[in-house]
């Protein structure tokens, strides 16, 4: 035998010694993990309306509100049930009807469950460019399947860390400074960020008012309120001065290079929010925001908020996670992420009186994630 036919001969021992090995070890037996009984073996698509009450009138500079729409939906498939939700507060134009129609035109039965995900959610992206919310429903349920069915976790199956838990914002919104002072004064025990809404010309009393009852860090979010680019920018060394952290959409999403300008010259990070929807959206945001936040109804869910973390991390960009006003279900969704998030703002469950599930829970003002499979979400009786 040659040199080199002895070479290429030891290497095809050792990998195969490898495989056995491996065999052995890790009990590899070619079997699938569950087994689907005769019939179960579609899935099966339900939804319905449900309408959130929030604990507190939400004011932000554009608007105010006390409910939001949503529809929780549910999938079926080999004896278990995957959760998923669509929440659409009114300014993104979605509606209980928007997202039923979307949700009539689904067809699931051609795919081979939940493993096909990536297939589903390009097949999903053919029925209309649009319905991010309803999209993301169907996402999030098919993830949870995808952890019930291999009995793990989503995070353990996607390698993050549970222990690495992240603290969460708790948002307060605009209002009076008797409100201001009594919902900060509410929260201060549970968390230990909170996030501030400005964007009107009550942001100092807003800002004065916190201080006057917590040192916390904070983060504000102008939800595109400023409209004059110095302004904003002496505004936001102040707000430094106060201990805040980052500026969320600080001016409306069409003033590109006023935004990469204040960017350049700003002491803090500078997140598009309103500016970013989907992974197309955060190359072109490199050099215009510092970062972006990510959130599931505006992602068409998980699968596509992996991609956009991976894609803002290779543009240097900071990830903050984010959600709407939701149950459990989405938030405990979103949370899946947080050990990889430098800044989380996961309250939109907290928000609400009439959440449907137990999920994510906030101990310390950080995200403790479930430990059963999938979202590990425990329905409510
Ligand atoms: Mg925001």
């Amino acid at each position: 035998m040659d040199r080199r036919k002895f070479i290429a001969a030891s290497a095809a021992a050792a990998a195969a010694a490898a495989v056995a090995s491996c065999g052995r070890a890790g009990g590899l037996s070619g079997a699938a993990p569950f087994t689907c009984k005769a019939g179960s073996d579609k899935m099966k698509l339900r939804y319905y309306p449900y309408e959130l009450q929030l604990a507190h009138t939400f004011t932000v500079s554009s608007f105010s509100r006390k409910t939001t729409p949503g529809v929780q939906l549910e999938i079926d498939y080999c004896g278990h049930t995957g959760y998923g939700e669509a929440s659409m507060p009114p300014y993104l134009g979605h509606t209980v009807n928007s997202v039923c129609s979307f949700l009539e035109k689904v067809d699931l039965s051609g795919f081979d469950g939940p493993f096909e995900m990536e297939d589903i959610m390009e097949y999903l992206d053919t029925l209309s460019s649009g319905d991010s919310p309803a999209k993301a429903a169907i996402d999030i349920a098919l993830h949870d399947l995808l952890g019930k069915l291999l009995g793990q976790p989503l995070y353990r199956i996607w390698g993050y860390n549970p222990k690495k838990e992240k603290y969460t914002s708790y948002t307060i919104g605009i209002d009076t400074p008797e409100v201001v002072r009594e919902k900060t004064l509410e929260c201060a025990g549970r968390f230990r960020v909170l996030k501030v809404k400005v964007g009107l010309d009550s942001d100092e009393q807003m800002i004065r008012t916190i201080r006057e009852v917590t040192d916390f860090p904070l983060v504000v979010d102008a939800n595109q309120g400023w409209k004059d680019p110095h302004k904003a920018l002496e505004e936001i060394f102040w707000l430094k001065e106060q201990g805040v952290q980052l500026v969320e959409q600080p001016l409306p999403v069409d003033m590109i290079d006023e935004t990469a300008w204040l960017t350049e010259f700003s002491p803090l990070p500078i997140i598009a929010d309103e500016a970013v929807q989907r992974l197309g959206d955060v190359s072109r945001l490199k050099g215009v925001y510092s970062g972006i936040n990510i959130k599931l109804m505006k992602s068409t869910g998980l699968l596509e908020a992996r991609k956009m973390i991976a894609a803002a991390r290779s543009n240097a960009m900071t990830v903050m996670l984010g959600c709407m006003t939701e149950t459990s279900c989405a938030c405990t969704a979103v949370a899946q992420l947080s050990p990889t998030a430098d800044f989380c703002d996961i309250d939109g469950n907290l928000l609400i009186t009439n959440d449907l599930f137990e999920g994510v829970k906030v101990v310390d003002g950080l995200l403790r994630l479930p430990s059963g499979p999938g979202l590990g979400l425990v329905k409510k009786s």
